[in-house]
């Protein structure tokens, strides 16, 4: 079995190679653990060996992670469905929101970002594929509420994320990558004065095409952490 450390470098080699064939500098790609399900000691491992960032899912295991001290070190992303009722537990404890999925949520996170007096930085998830069963905004959805977002006081938009969906075909999830990073381009450019500067998508199966579309963080898990044990 390989450990945490020799699964991040692997990644680091494969994400390089994936950014020079793109023309692109591999500087520019972070790598995201997700962590989900996996113990402090595997994040105290992921980020002696480099991790940009660790991501979670679900609000009462990172609560319980944030105790034991999982994540001193890097830094923490919320990347999981959020609910509006935990809203409160998450702002000002993470970095980043990489699901900010419907504007009620905006409005939730300005509210606790206003009551604790900062600002939050998230990204506004696409439901790309249009799927009923995915939170994010359509396509349709995200230009206006792109714009909208622009109000809120206490909310940074940083970028964009995506969930695509799950494609059995090689390269599947390509053509959704590209899309996204095309709304990203088009919406940073005419909304947010070029100031966008993450687009997560990508995870264990697929990163290199995300990276060939543009991605500028990509969210591993079992690739880094081993398959997960439900
Ligand atoms: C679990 C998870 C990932 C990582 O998935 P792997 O296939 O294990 O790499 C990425 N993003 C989100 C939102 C996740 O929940």
């Amino acid at each position: 079995m390989t450990t945490i450390g020799e699964n991040i470098r692997a990644i680091r080699e494969r994400m390089e190679r994936a950014a020079r064939a793109a023309g692109r500098n591999p500087e520019d790609i972070l790598l995201v653990g997700a962590s989900k399900m996996n113990s402090a000691d595997a994040c105290r491992e992921a980020i002696a060996a480099g991790i940009d960032a660790l991501g979670e899912n679900r609000v009462q295991e990172m609560a319980a992670k944030l105790e034991q001290g999982a994540y001193t070190g890097a830094p923490l992303h919320f990347i999981g469905h959020l609910q509006r009722n935990k809203v409160r537990q998450v702002v000002g404890r993470v970095e980043l929101i990489h699901s900010a999925g419907s504007l009620e949520l905006l409005e939730e996170i300005d509210r606790q970002a206003g009551r604790r007096g900062l600002v939050q930085d998230v990204l506004l998830e696409v439901n790309i594929g249009g799927e009923e069963s995915k939170s994010g905004f359509s396509a349709q959805e995200l230009y206006p509420s792109a714009e909208r977002a622009r109000t809120f006081s206490h909310i940074r938009v940083r970028g964009l994320m995506t969930i695509p969906p799950v494609e059995r075909e090689p390269h599947g999830n390509l053509p959704y990558f590209v899309k996204v990073s095309q709304l990203y381009v088009d919406i940073s450019g005419d909304l947010y004065d070029n100031g966008f500067k993450y687009l997560s998508m990508g995870m264990s199966d697929d990163f290199e095409d995300a990276i060939a579309a543009g991605a500028t963080m990509i969210r591993v898990g079992s690739a880094i952490f081993g398959h997960r044990q439900y």
